[in-house]
């Protein structure tokens, strides 16, 4: 298996640190908002690369921070009058209610940046006695000229290192230092006690932090969007191989490409952002997953409805398709119906060559449009084999290939439409209830009062 890494800007052998043992960690959300469908491409993109190592026998460790400390969260607290705390609980919640709507269960740990402040202040420490950092009056710093090797994830250098999510600082030795610390005394904000007097951490340290308390110094895989590799990726690199003095800290780096609209990053600054939870008020979770995996993680997406559109009707020629096999998998058998093997080692092969979906979904139609005309013919086993085949694809994608019950849900809406039409016959109101029940009629259904 190959997978591209942006450390190298190549596709490398995927060889992990331990047998077959992958540490995976993905840079999670910041939780002062309602998630974007951009995020959801990113974490959909991260569960499918998931499913795959596992399909391939890999025992995953998947952990993705929660970023409950930061500006955006302490300006939208202050908004809204909502405690800070409170108001990142309440869109953790959300956010993981939105991911499971999306079938993207795979995280095995969400680790909040406040849950892990004494290992934030233990790396900060050490980077101080090590030489990498330095207190001044406002916080602490990492001091960049002493890591020669900061840039070699972007290929950007330390002139280009703005300070993102940062306040204006004027005690540092070079503008491109970046903040470990920030210290905020007395202040009316979220605040942790540390050596260096009551403050929160800076924006990196808490991942480098995290994953070295739970994976040690070196890892298999981390990932993220695109936006992430500079500066936060970059910093990184720099906190822990300085700490540790090994590299490389990660073996992989996986970006993904930006869910766009109009050629823009879908984003919340921009505005031209659908939450998840919009969309799926009008589709089908698998449909956006579907769409999402239609493209390569890496490249671009262009978002429109039509496009989505196109993808609710290609899963639907799965579903119909998967439907017609009319048969059950009960235990494994022997098939050598060659569309078969063809089209399974194409989706394979694909997967394998930098979890490729676009090119295996693609091996997917290609077996239902060689082999629709002559379903029919084939033996129950061959039969069989292309299920049990697709159950692999559809588990390892996170996409159902069941025909959906349209009606899924209508006996719950019809019991409420039923239940106002009574309250409104209750008050009298007969000509509302009469127009419902006219309504209702006209579909098809048979009111008796
Ligand atoms: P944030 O909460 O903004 O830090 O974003 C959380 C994750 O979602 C990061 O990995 C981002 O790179 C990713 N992300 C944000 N916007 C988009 C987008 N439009 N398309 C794809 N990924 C995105």
């Amino acid at each position: 298996m190959e997978i591209y890494s942006t450390l190298s800007r190549s596709k490398e052998n995927f060889e992990t640190i331990n047998d077959n043992r992958v540490n995976l960690f993905v840079c999670g959300p910041t939780v002062y908002d309602d998630a974007h469908i951009g995020h959801g491409r990113t974490y959909i993109s991260f569960d499918t690369i998931k499913r795959y190592l596992e399909y391939k026998g890999y025992a995953v460790f998947y952990i993705q921070n929660v970023t409950d400390v930061d500006d955006k969260i302490i300006n939208r607290s202050k908004e809204s009058g909502i405690p800070a705390d409170e108001l990142a609980r309440k869109f953790e919640k959300r956010y993981r209610e939105d991911m499971h709507k999306l079938n993207v269960d795979g995280v095995n740990l969400f680790a909040r940046a406040t849950d892990h402040m004494p290992e934030i202040i233990d790396q900060i420490q050490r980077l101080i006695d090590k030489g990498f950092a330095y207190e001044t009056e406002d916080g602490v710093y990492f001091e960049i000229d002493t890591f020669e090797e900061f840039g070699k994830l972007s290929n950007r250098n330390v002139e280009e290192l703005e300070s993102h999510r940062e306040i204006a600082e004027t005690t540092k030795k070079n503008q491109q230092d970046f903040a470990l610390w920030k210290k905020r005394e007395g202040v009316d904000e979220p605040t942790w006690p540390s050596p260096w007097g009551d403050g929160r951490p800076g924006w990196h340290i808490e991942d480098t932090a995290i994953t070295e308390y739970y994976f040690g110094e070196q890892y298999d895989v981390h990932g993220g969007g695109l936006d992430l590799i500079f500066p936060h990726h970059e910093a990184e690199i720099t906190q822990m191989e300085a700490v540790s003095g090994k590299s490389p800290m990660v073996r992989y780096w996986l970006h993904t490409g930006f869910l766009n609209v109009n050629g823009e990053k879908m984003s919340k600054s921009l505005h031209n952002f659908i939450t998840i939870r919009e969309l799926l008020e009008s589709y089908e979770p698998d449909t956006f997953r579907f769409f999402v995996l239609s493209t390569h993680y890496r490249s671009p997406i262009d978002f429109s409805k039509d496009s989505l559109h196109q993808s609710e009707r290609s899963l639907d020629r799965i579903r119909k398709y998967y439907e017609q096999l009319d048969v059950e998998v009960t235990e494994e058998v022997n098939s050598d119906y060659e569309v078969l093997a063809k089209w399974g080692n194409e989706f394979f092969d694909s997967m394998d060559d930098d979890f490729n979906t676009p090119k295996a979904i693609a091996a997917i139609f290609g077996l239902i449009n060689d082999s629709k005309n002559e379903l029919y013919n084939l033996s129950e086993e061959d039969k069989i084999a292309i299920k049990s085949f697709l159950d692999d694809a559809s588990h390892i994608l996170g996409v159902s290939f069941e025909l959906q019950d349209v009606n899924a849900g209508s006996d719950d809406l019809l019991g409420l439409i039923s239940e106002v039409r009574s309250e409104l016959r209750a008050k009298k109101q007969y000509d509302l209830s009469d127009k419902i029940r006219d309504n209702l009629q006209a579909l098809g259904y048979d009111i008796n009062d």
